[in-house]
Protein backbone atom coordinates (compact mmCIF):
# COMPACT_ATOMS: atom_id res chain seq x y z
CA UNK A 1 0.00 0.00 0.00
CA UNK A 2 1.44 3.73 -0.68
CA UNK A 3 1.45 4.90 2.22
CA UNK A 4 1.49 9.01 2.17
CA UNK A 5 3.45 10.24 5.02
CA UNK A 6 5.77 13.31 6.46
CA UNK A 7 8.70 12.31 8.71
CA UNK A 8 11.17 15.15 9.23
CA UNK A 9 13.82 11.89 9.15
CA UNK A 10 12.41 10.25 6.59
CA UNK A 11 13.43 11.94 3.15
CA UNK A 12 12.99 10.00 0.76
CA UNK A 13 10.23 8.08 -1.36
CA UNK A 14 11.48 4.29 -1.86
CA UNK A 15 15.00 5.02 -2.58
CA UNK A 16 14.25 8.64 -4.53
CA UNK A 17 14.12 12.06 -2.98
CA UNK A 18 16.83 12.19 -0.19
CA UNK A 19 18.98 15.36 0.53
CA UNK A 20 22.10 15.55 -1.97
CA UNK A 21 23.51 19.19 -1.29
CA UNK A 22 26.35 20.26 -0.32
CA UNK A 23 27.34 20.80 2.90
CA UNK A 24 27.06 24.17 3.42
CA UNK A 25 23.27 23.87 1.84
CA UNK A 26 22.37 21.46 4.61
CA UNK A 27 21.87 24.24 8.06
CA UNK A 28 19.38 26.20 5.61
CA UNK A 29 17.94 23.33 4.26
CA UNK A 30 17.37 21.42 8.16
CA UNK A 31 16.24 25.02 9.03
CA UNK A 32 13.21 25.08 6.73
CA UNK A 33 12.70 20.62 7.51
CA UNK A 34 12.33 21.42 11.10
CA UNK A 35 10.07 24.62 10.63
CA UNK A 36 7.78 22.91 8.60
CA UNK A 37 7.33 19.95 10.29
CA UNK A 38 6.21 22.69 13.25
CA UNK A 39 4.09 24.24 11.42
CA UNK A 40 2.45 21.41 9.23
CA UNK A 41 0.23 20.64 12.16
CA UNK A 42 -0.38 23.58 13.66
CA UNK A 43 -4.04 24.90 13.85
CA UNK A 44 -3.55 28.75 13.24
CA UNK A 45 -0.64 28.50 10.78
CA UNK A 46 -3.24 26.64 8.89
CA UNK A 47 -6.00 28.75 9.68
CA UNK A 48 -3.65 31.63 8.55
CA UNK A 49 -3.04 29.97 5.15
CA UNK A 50 -7.11 28.75 4.38
CA UNK A 51 -7.76 32.76 5.03
CA UNK A 52 -5.59 33.14 2.33
CA UNK A 53 -6.32 30.70 -0.24
CA UNK A 54 -10.14 31.98 0.42
CA UNK A 55 -9.61 35.39 0.07
CA UNK A 56 -6.96 35.90 -2.13
CA UNK A 57 -6.35 33.10 -4.07
CA UNK A 58 -10.09 32.82 -4.85
CA UNK A 59 -10.70 29.16 -3.20
CA UNK A 60 -12.26 27.12 -3.94
CA UNK A 61 -11.60 26.82 -7.83
CA UNK A 62 -15.14 25.07 -9.32
CA UNK A 63 -14.97 21.34 -10.58
CA UNK A 64 -16.56 22.23 -14.11
CA UNK A 65 -18.56 19.34 -15.82
CA UNK A 66 -17.19 19.84 -19.91
CA UNK A 67 -20.87 19.05 -20.98
CA UNK A 68 -19.16 19.46 -24.83
CA UNK A 69 -16.30 18.05 -24.29
CA UNK A 70 -18.29 14.95 -22.39
CA UNK A 71 -20.27 14.06 -25.84
CA UNK A 72 -17.82 14.03 -27.90
CA UNK A 73 -15.59 11.71 -26.52
CA UNK A 74 -18.51 9.59 -24.74
CA UNK A 75 -17.90 9.34 -21.68
CA UNK A 76 -17.86 11.98 -18.40
CA UNK A 77 -15.23 14.81 -17.85
CA UNK A 78 -14.51 17.15 -15.65
CA UNK A 79 -12.28 19.74 -15.18
CA UNK A 80 -10.31 21.24 -12.06
CA UNK A 81 -10.92 24.83 -12.72
CA UNK A 82 -6.70 26.42 -11.54
CA UNK A 83 -7.09 28.45 -14.10
CA UNK A 84 -9.26 30.71 -12.30
CA UNK A 85 -6.50 31.09 -9.07
CA UNK A 86 -5.36 34.59 -8.75
CA UNK A 87 -2.23 34.80 -11.01
CA UNK A 88 -3.59 32.34 -13.63
CA UNK A 89 -2.48 29.22 -12.56
CA UNK A 90 -2.09 26.34 -9.60
CA UNK A 91 1.57 27.88 -8.65
CA UNK A 92 -0.29 30.73 -5.80
CA UNK A 93 -1.18 27.45 -3.75
CA UNK A 94 2.28 26.83 -3.26
CA UNK A 95 3.73 30.26 -2.85
CA UNK A 96 1.45 31.46 -0.70
CA UNK A 97 2.41 28.66 1.87
CA UNK A 98 5.54 28.53 1.57
CA UNK A 99 5.68 32.43 2.03
CA UNK A 100 3.64 31.49 5.16
CA UNK A 101 6.75 29.36 6.36
CA UNK A 102 8.72 31.84 5.77
CA UNK A 103 7.26 34.54 7.75
CA UNK A 104 6.90 32.39 10.62
CA UNK A 105 10.78 31.48 10.52
CA UNK A 106 11.28 35.10 10.80
CA UNK A 107 13.13 35.45 7.36
CA UNK A 108 12.72 39.22 5.25
CA UNK A 109 13.59 37.99 2.25
CA UNK A 110 13.07 35.56 -0.82
CA UNK A 111 14.52 34.24 -3.20
CA UNK A 112 13.09 32.00 -6.26
CA UNK A 113 14.04 30.43 -10.09
CA UNK A 114 12.00 30.50 -12.59
CA UNK A 115 11.87 29.20 -16.45
CA UNK A 116 9.02 30.60 -18.14
CA UNK A 117 8.74 33.35 -15.04
CA UNK A 118 4.99 32.03 -13.78
CA UNK A 119 6.75 30.81 -10.58
CA UNK A 120 8.53 33.95 -10.53
CA UNK A 121 5.62 35.69 -11.12
CA UNK A 122 3.55 33.59 -8.26
CA UNK A 123 6.40 34.59 -5.81
CA UNK A 124 6.41 38.60 -6.76
CA UNK A 125 2.95 38.34 -5.84
CA UNK A 126 2.95 36.78 -2.20
CA UNK A 127 6.18 38.94 -1.48
CA UNK A 128 4.35 42.36 -2.35
CA UNK A 129 0.88 40.96 -0.48
CA UNK A 130 3.14 39.81 2.79
CA UNK A 131 5.90 42.01 2.69
CA UNK A 132 9.11 40.40 1.58
CA UNK A 133 12.10 41.44 -0.37
CA UNK A 134 12.23 38.87 -3.33
CA UNK A 135 14.46 38.39 -6.00
CA UNK A 136 14.29 36.34 -8.41
CA UNK A 137 17.10 34.29 -10.80
CA UNK A 138 16.05 34.00 -14.47
CA UNK A 139 18.14 32.60 -17.18
CA UNK A 140 19.52 35.30 -19.80
CA UNK A 141 17.88 33.18 -22.76
CA UNK A 142 14.46 33.23 -20.69
CA UNK A 143 14.40 36.58 -19.93
CA UNK A 144 14.03 37.60 -23.58
CA UNK A 145 11.32 34.99 -24.33
CA UNK A 146 9.37 35.86 -21.36
CA UNK A 147 9.26 39.85 -21.58
CA UNK A 148 5.58 40.06 -20.41
CA UNK A 149 6.22 38.26 -17.05
CA UNK A 150 9.32 39.73 -16.41
CA UNK A 151 7.64 43.16 -16.74
CA UNK A 152 5.15 41.69 -14.44
CA UNK A 153 7.75 40.84 -11.68
CA UNK A 154 8.89 44.53 -11.59
CA UNK A 155 5.26 45.82 -11.34
CA UNK A 156 5.21 44.07 -8.33
CA UNK A 157 8.38 44.97 -6.69
CA UNK A 158 10.79 41.72 -7.12
CA UNK A 159 13.95 42.15 -8.92
CA UNK A 160 14.86 39.51 -11.75
CA UNK A 161 18.51 38.59 -11.67
CA UNK A 162 19.87 37.19 -15.00
CA UNK A 163 21.35 34.21 -15.34
CA UNK A 164 24.28 33.78 -17.81
CA UNK A 165 25.47 30.20 -17.22
CA UNK A 166 24.96 26.98 -18.44
CA UNK A 167 22.54 26.86 -20.71
CA UNK A 168 21.31 30.41 -19.35
CA UNK A 169 17.73 28.75 -18.69
CA UNK A 170 15.89 27.19 -15.58
CA UNK A 171 18.15 24.72 -14.45
CA UNK A 172 20.91 26.65 -14.28
CA UNK A 173 18.72 29.63 -12.79
CA UNK A 174 18.07 26.94 -9.60
CA UNK A 175 22.17 26.42 -9.19
CA UNK A 176 22.44 30.12 -9.17
CA UNK A 177 19.71 30.79 -6.34
CA UNK A 178 21.31 27.69 -4.40
CA UNK A 179 24.30 29.31 -4.59
CA UNK A 180 22.62 32.81 -3.25
CA UNK A 181 21.05 31.28 -0.26
CA UNK A 182 23.90 29.27 1.02
CA UNK A 183 25.28 32.93 1.65
CA UNK A 184 22.56 34.87 3.04
CA UNK A 185 20.06 32.02 4.76
CA UNK A 186 19.94 34.28 8.03
CA UNK A 187 18.04 36.31 6.88
CA UNK A 188 16.89 35.04 3.44
CA UNK A 189 13.98 31.71 2.68
CA UNK A 190 14.55 29.96 -1.14
CA UNK A 191 10.81 29.47 -2.17
CA UNK A 192 11.07 27.01 -4.70
CA UNK A 193 8.84 26.50 -7.38
CA UNK A 194 7.65 22.87 -7.56
CA UNK A 195 7.12 19.25 -5.85
CA UNK A 196 10.90 18.67 -6.55
CA UNK A 197 14.37 19.61 -4.67
CA UNK A 198 16.15 18.49 -1.51
CA UNK A 199 13.44 17.01 1.37
CA UNK A 200 11.75 18.68 2.31
CA UNK A 201 10.30 20.67 -0.19
CA UNK A 202 8.86 17.77 -2.81
CA UNK A 203 6.64 16.81 1.15
CA UNK A 204 6.12 20.50 1.36
CA UNK A 205 5.10 21.58 -1.74
CA UNK A 206 2.69 18.31 -2.55
CA UNK A 207 0.84 19.35 0.75
CA UNK A 208 0.14 22.79 -0.06
CA UNK A 209 -0.80 21.74 -3.68
CA UNK A 210 -2.89 19.02 -2.68
CA UNK A 211 -5.95 21.33 -1.53
CA UNK A 212 -6.58 20.91 -5.60
CA UNK A 213 -7.12 17.06 -4.84
CA UNK A 214 -9.42 17.99 -1.43
CA UNK A 215 -11.22 20.00 -3.01
CA UNK A 216 -11.84 17.66 -6.01
CA UNK A 217 -12.89 14.77 -4.06
CA UNK A 218 -15.04 16.85 -2.13
CA UNK A 219 -16.79 18.17 -5.30
CA UNK A 220 -17.25 15.02 -7.58
CA UNK A 221 -18.69 13.37 -4.96
CA UNK A 222 -21.33 15.83 -4.59
CA UNK A 223 -21.61 16.30 -8.60
CA UNK A 224 -21.86 12.77 -9.53
CA UNK A 225 -21.89 10.49 -6.22
CA UNK A 226 -18.66 8.84 -6.90
CA UNK A 227 -15.19 9.33 -7.33
CA UNK A 228 -13.87 9.67 -10.88
CA UNK A 229 -12.09 6.41 -12.89
CA UNK A 230 -9.21 8.14 -13.45
CA UNK A 231 -7.34 11.43 -12.95
CA UNK A 232 -5.33 13.31 -15.67
CA UNK A 233 -2.96 15.78 -14.87
CA UNK A 234 0.11 17.49 -16.61
CA UNK A 235 3.99 17.39 -15.56
CA UNK A 236 6.66 19.27 -15.48
CA UNK A 237 8.44 19.15 -11.89
CA UNK A 238 5.09 17.62 -10.62
CA UNK A 239 3.39 19.87 -8.54
CA UNK A 240 -0.25 20.43 -10.18
CA UNK A 241 -0.04 16.71 -10.72
CA UNK A 242 1.24 15.50 -6.92
CA UNK A 243 -1.45 17.93 -5.57
CA UNK A 244 -4.95 16.32 -7.59
CA UNK A 245 -3.42 12.71 -7.22
CA UNK A 246 -2.19 12.98 -3.23
CA UNK A 247 -5.74 12.53 -1.90
CA UNK A 248 -6.40 9.85 -4.27
CA UNK A 249 -3.76 7.36 -3.89
CA UNK A 250 -5.32 5.34 -1.50
CA UNK A 251 -8.67 5.25 -3.69
CA UNK A 252 -9.53 2.93 -7.06
CA UNK A 253 -8.41 5.84 -9.77
CA UNK A 254 -6.01 5.76 -12.11
CA UNK A 255 -4.08 8.35 -12.25
CA UNK A 256 -2.53 9.39 -15.56
CA UNK A 257 0.81 11.74 -15.08
CA UNK A 258 1.04 13.51 -19.16
CA UNK A 259 4.61 14.52 -19.42
CA UNK A 260 5.92 16.87 -22.50
CA UNK A 261 6.66 14.63 -25.31
CA UNK A 262 8.36 17.79 -27.13
CA UNK A 263 9.00 17.28 -30.97
CA UNK A 264 8.03 14.02 -30.77
CA UNK A 265 11.67 12.99 -32.03
CA UNK A 266 14.36 11.08 -29.97
CA UNK A 267 17.28 12.15 -28.21
CA UNK A 268 20.40 13.53 -29.77
CA UNK A 269 23.41 14.39 -28.49
CA UNK A 270 22.70 17.38 -26.15
CA UNK A 271 19.21 17.63 -26.11
CA UNK A 272 16.33 15.24 -25.15
CA UNK A 273 13.62 17.20 -27.18
CA UNK A 274 11.54 16.18 -24.23
CA UNK A 275 10.84 16.99 -20.90
CA UNK A 276 9.53 13.45 -20.01
CA UNK A 277 11.83 12.73 -17.40
CA UNK A 278 9.62 9.53 -16.30
CA UNK A 279 8.70 8.07 -19.49
CA UNK A 280 12.52 8.87 -21.15
CA UNK A 281 14.56 9.64 -17.74
CA UNK A 282 17.07 7.29 -16.04
CA UNK A 283 18.26 7.48 -11.87
CA UNK A 284 20.29 10.95 -11.50
CA UNK A 285 20.61 13.60 -8.80
CA UNK A 286 19.55 16.93 -9.85
CA UNK A 287 18.75 19.76 -7.52
CA UNK A 288 19.13 17.77 -4.65
CA UNK A 289 17.12 15.09 -4.80
CA UNK A 290 17.60 11.17 -6.60
CA UNK A 291 15.18 11.15 -9.05
CA UNK A 292 14.91 10.30 -12.79
CA UNK A 293 16.28 12.72 -15.27
CA UNK A 294 17.42 13.58 -18.70
CA UNK A 295 21.11 12.93 -19.12
CA UNK A 296 23.51 11.40 -21.76
CA UNK A 297 25.75 8.66 -20.73
CA UNK A 298 28.16 10.65 -18.86
CA UNK A 299 25.60 11.64 -16.48
CA UNK A 300 25.43 15.53 -17.53
CA UNK A 301 21.76 17.04 -17.97
CA UNK A 302 20.45 17.24 -21.26
CA UNK A 303 18.74 20.08 -22.55
CA UNK A 304 14.92 19.41 -22.39
CA UNK A 305 12.14 20.79 -24.32
CA UNK A 306 8.78 21.81 -24.80
CA UNK A 307 6.96 24.37 -26.89
CA UNK A 308 4.85 24.84 -22.91
CA UNK A 309 7.74 26.60 -21.03
CA UNK A 310 6.06 25.03 -17.33
CA UNK A 311 6.97 21.42 -18.85
CA UNK A 312 10.48 22.09 -20.07
CA UNK A 313 12.69 20.85 -17.21
CA UNK A 314 14.70 18.04 -17.17
CA UNK A 315 13.84 15.98 -13.80
CA UNK A 316 11.06 15.47 -11.87
CA UNK A 317 9.78 15.55 -8.30
CA UNK A 318 10.55 12.25 -6.42
CA UNK A 319 7.56 11.18 -5.25
CA UNK A 320 6.41 10.85 -9.13
CA UNK A 321 9.69 9.25 -9.75
CA UNK A 322 8.50 6.54 -6.98
CA UNK A 323 4.83 6.07 -7.84
CA UNK A 324 5.63 5.29 -11.12
CA UNK A 325 7.98 3.14 -10.61
CA UNK A 326 5.76 0.79 -8.19
CA UNK A 327 3.08 1.36 -10.94
CA UNK A 328 0.35 4.26 -8.88
CA UNK A 329 0.85 6.44 -11.44
CA UNK A 330 1.09 5.89 -15.22
CA UNK A 331 2.96 7.93 -17.15
CA UNK A 332 2.23 9.42 -21.00
CA UNK A 333 3.09 11.86 -23.22
CA UNK A 334 1.44 14.61 -25.32
CA UNK A 335 4.10 15.95 -28.14
CA UNK A 336 3.32 19.81 -29.27
CA UNK A 337 0.87 18.46 -31.71
CA UNK A 338 -1.32 17.06 -29.15
CA UNK A 339 -0.95 19.39 -26.86
CA UNK A 340 -2.30 22.47 -29.46
CA UNK A 341 -4.85 20.22 -30.18
CA UNK A 342 -5.89 20.05 -26.97
CA UNK A 343 -5.37 23.78 -26.54
CA UNK A 344 -8.08 24.54 -29.36
CA UNK A 345 -10.74 21.88 -28.68
CA UNK A 346 -10.96 22.83 -25.30
CA UNK A 347 -11.20 26.78 -26.37
CA UNK A 348 -13.66 25.71 -28.83
CA UNK A 349 -15.41 23.27 -27.18
CA UNK A 350 -16.24 24.91 -23.73
CA UNK A 351 -15.11 28.43 -23.75
CA UNK A 352 -11.66 27.69 -21.85
CA UNK A 353 -8.38 28.49 -23.20
CA UNK A 354 -6.20 26.43 -21.18
CA UNK A 355 -2.36 26.95 -20.18
CA UNK A 356 0.08 25.06 -23.02
CA UNK A 357 1.28 23.10 -20.00
CA UNK A 358 -2.86 21.74 -19.40
CA UNK A 359 -3.32 21.65 -22.64
CA UNK A 360 -0.89 18.45 -22.54
CA UNK A 361 -3.73 16.64 -20.76
CA UNK A 362 -6.43 17.60 -22.28
CA UNK A 363 -4.66 16.42 -25.87
CA UNK A 364 -3.65 12.89 -24.47
CA UNK A 365 -7.53 12.33 -22.89
CA UNK A 366 -8.84 13.69 -27.01
CA UNK A 367 -6.45 10.97 -28.24
CA UNK A 368 -6.71 8.16 -25.98
CA UNK A 369 -10.41 8.95 -24.75
CA UNK A 370 -10.74 5.05 -23.67
CA UNK A 371 -8.25 5.24 -21.16
CA UNK A 372 -10.33 7.78 -19.12
CA UNK A 373 -12.70 5.40 -17.95
CA UNK A 374 -16.39 6.38 -17.90
CA UNK A 375 -15.38 9.35 -15.44
CA UNK A 376 -12.66 11.49 -15.51
CA UNK A 377 -10.81 14.70 -14.25
CA UNK A 378 -8.49 16.47 -16.33
CA UNK A 379 -6.66 19.25 -14.47
CA UNK A 380 -6.48 22.57 -15.45
CA UNK A 381 -3.19 23.81 -14.05
CA UNK A 382 -3.52 27.05 -15.35
CA UNK A 383 -4.98 29.37 -18.09
CA UNK A 384 -3.18 30.00 -21.94
CA UNK A 385 -3.87 34.06 -21.86
CA UNK A 386 0.15 33.93 -21.51
CA UNK A 387 0.88 31.71 -24.67
CA UNK A 388 -1.30 33.45 -27.44
CA UNK A 389 1.97 34.60 -28.85
CA UNK A 390 3.72 31.52 -28.83
CA UNK A 391 0.14 29.43 -30.29
CA UNK A 392 0.19 32.06 -32.89
CA UNK A 393 4.28 32.06 -33.75
CA UNK A 394 4.12 28.12 -34.07
CA UNK A 395 1.36 28.31 -36.70
CA UNK A 396 3.05 30.80 -38.96
CA UNK A 397 6.26 28.39 -39.15
C1 LIG B 1 4.50 25.69 -13.95
C2 LIG B 1 3.30 25.11 -14.57
C3 LIG B 1 3.15 23.72 -14.76
C4 LIG B 1 4.22 22.73 -14.45
O1 LIG B 1 4.63 22.64 -13.13
P1 LIG B 1 4.24 21.43 -12.18
O2 LIG B 1 5.08 21.65 -10.98
O3 LIG B 1 4.56 20.15 -12.88
O4 LIG B 1 2.79 21.55 -11.90
C5 LIG B 1 1.96 23.25 -15.29
N1 LIG B 1 0.98 24.11 -15.64
C6 LIG B 1 1.08 25.43 -15.48
C7 LIG B 1 -0.05 26.31 -15.89
C8 LIG B 1 2.24 25.99 -14.94
O5 LIG B 1 2.33 27.32 -14.79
Amino acid sequence: MISQTYDADDTKFGRYGGRFVPEILMPPVMEVAEAYERLRTSQDFRADLDGLLKSFAGRPTPLYHARNLSRKLGRQIYLKREDLVHGGAHKLNNTLGQALVAKRMGKTRLIAETGAGQHGVATAIVGANLGFDVQVYMGEVDIKRQKMNVYRMELMGAEVIPVRSGSRTLKDAINEAFRDWAATFDHTYYLFGTAAGPHPYPAMVRDFQSVIGREAKEQIREADGQLPESIAACVGGGSNAMGIFAPFLKDDVRLIAVEAGGRGRGRTERTADNGASLGCGTDGVLHGALTRILQDPFGQILESYSLAAGLDYPGVGPELAYLTEKGRVIPRMADDKTALRGFRELSSLEGIIPALESAHAVGYALQNPEELGEMAIINISGRGDKDLQTVMEYENL
